[in-house]
């Protein structure tokens, strides 16, 4: 046997009860949680490691006395490697910020997109994210850090119609290859001969509906059949979108997406943003259960329209949240992304009751999760993976703890984290990644970011 007992931590379990343990054990056995409370210690080879003092060999038993376990959070739409341009384009309207974005995406060197990812990584275990929805290019490079980090991952080679003026994207018959590549070993992970099948997900990408012609996702939703996975693209992100569609096809992003068959692919479909809805909008999402990632932070910093929750919910739609790319966002936190959502949703309603911290929870944890196709993570119950991460409950913050709930959404900081892990495998243990070099990460990025912007400068136009 090969276990880890966590002993006396405050269980917030997000099950359909919304039970909250306190001062209960965990164990951890086969990369899931095998038992939950007495049962936990009852368990007659735990119980027998206990009384033979063999703990340590094969049972490694974690005290976590004042402290929040919870399931990890799932940051369900982000461009990972987007770090290294954090900073390079400020106060800019949108319009303006995702040309700027795209003419510095050009300098990038296929490395830089392998550090980039590597330092969210590092950013997203130390604040408690344990999985992460990543549509970005060169995708082989965020591969090969969420095979190092532990991390579970949804992957998403980004495809525009070449020529479209983008310039960073690919052309969809790379991108089918290396997502071929990927699914034909998560398929069927047991007798795949890569380890990390089981934290492998891949989607196809087609970038949003404006930057991809109406050939083209038919040929995504031709190839997403073929393969058997899944879409993650961006959706009615602005009014301008959504007036350039009804102009171009004489309809919206969503019913446009909903005639090309785009919600109907085998793996489901991750429809980020969403923001700009009329009714029929919404029920089409809701009835085909699209996953619709919200942003928030990007919203506001971006000054972007946005969309009441509470709404959505009630007509059905899967929510979810994520970071978005650093570049609009500022950083890889989700737990600042779920109080954000809590303050401009309750602020936009003018009503302190729309969406309970309870629902916020659930959102950054099963929904996430489900988005990217961990169908049994996101809760702790017997038998879900073993996807947690530890809170250091004692922080002055969080004092006194009337509400471990309230708590989490409205006081916690990412850098409470203390504990976290995937599958039962460690990724951080008091506050240190095991799984990454961070001091290497730190330095590779700040000097490749630096230098990125040098090449990008030297083709500023006058
Ligand atoms: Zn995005």
């Amino acid at each position: 046997m090969s276990a880890i007992l966590l002993r006396g931590g405050d269980l917030v379990t997000l099950d359909d009860e919304g039970s909250i343990l306190r001062r209960t054990d965990l164990l951890v056995r086969d990369g899931r949680i095998a038992a939950i409370g007495e049962a936990a210690t009852t368990d007659p080879e735990v119980a027998a490691a206990l009384e033979r003092g063999t703990a340590g060999e094969e049972l490694e038993v974690v005290d976590v006395p004042r402290t929040l376990v919870l399931p990890g959070l799932v940051n369900a739409h982000c461009h990972s490697p987007m770090t290294l341009q954090r900073g390079a384009a400020e106060d800019m309207p949108f319009s303006r910020w995702l040309p700027e974005i795209w003419r510095i995406e050009k300098n990038l060197e296929p490395e830089d997109i392998y550090w980039g990812a590597a330092l969210a990584a590092v950013e997203m275990i130390r604040s408690g994210v344990v999985a992460f929805n990543c549509m970005y290019f060169r995708m082989e490079q965020v591969a090969a850090v969420v095979r190092a980090s532990g991390m579970r991952a949804a992957l998403g080679e980004t495809v525009f119609d070449p020529g479209a003026g983008t310039e960073a994207g690919d052309v969809l018959e790379r991108a089918v290859q290396w997502t071929a590549s990927i699914a034909s070993d998560t398929e069927d992970p047991e007798d795949s001969e890569d380890p990390a099948a089981q934290r492998l997900r891949v989607f196809l990408a087609p970038h949003s509906p404006y930057a991809c012609s109406r050939p083209l996702l038919e040929k995504v939703v031709e190839e997403a059949h073929a393969l058997g996975v899944g879409v993650h693209l961006h959706v009615s992100e602005d009014q301008r979108q959504v007036d350039e569609s009804r102009r171009r096809y004489g309809t919206t992003p969503v019913q446009l997406l909903e005639s090309i068959g785009v919600f109907e692919v085998p793996g489901g479909c991750v429809a980020a943003h969403s923001l700009v809805l009329e009714p029929r909008d919404v029920e089409i999402l809701a009835l085909r259960g699209v996953h619709v990632p919200h942003c928030s932070i990007t919203y506001a910093k971006l000054a972007m329209e946005t969309f009441p929750l509470q709404p959505l919910i009630d007509a059905g739609v899967r929510l979810c949240l994520g970071t978005d790319g650093p570049a609009s966002n500022a950083d890889m936190d989700l737990f600042a992304v779920i109080r954000h959502t809590a303050l401009m949703q309750k602020y936009m309603a003018r009503d302190p009751t729309v969406l309970s911290g309870d629902t916020l929870l659930r959102l950054a944890t099963r929904g996430g999760a489900e988005a990217l196709g961990f169908a049994d993570a996101g809760v702790l119950r017997v038998g879900a993976l073993a996807d947690l991460i530890v809170l250091d409950a004692d922080a002055p913050h969080l004092q006194p703890a009337h509400s471990p709930i309230a708590n989490l959404v409205h006081s916690v900081k990412g850098s409470d984290v203390v504990h976290s892990m995937v599958g039962g495998e460690w990724l951080m243990r008091e506050r240190e990644v095991l799984t990454l070099d961070e001091a290497e990460i730190v330095f590779e990025a700040a000097r490749r970011g630096a230098a990125l912007l040098e090449r990008a400068a030297g083709e500023r136009p006058a």
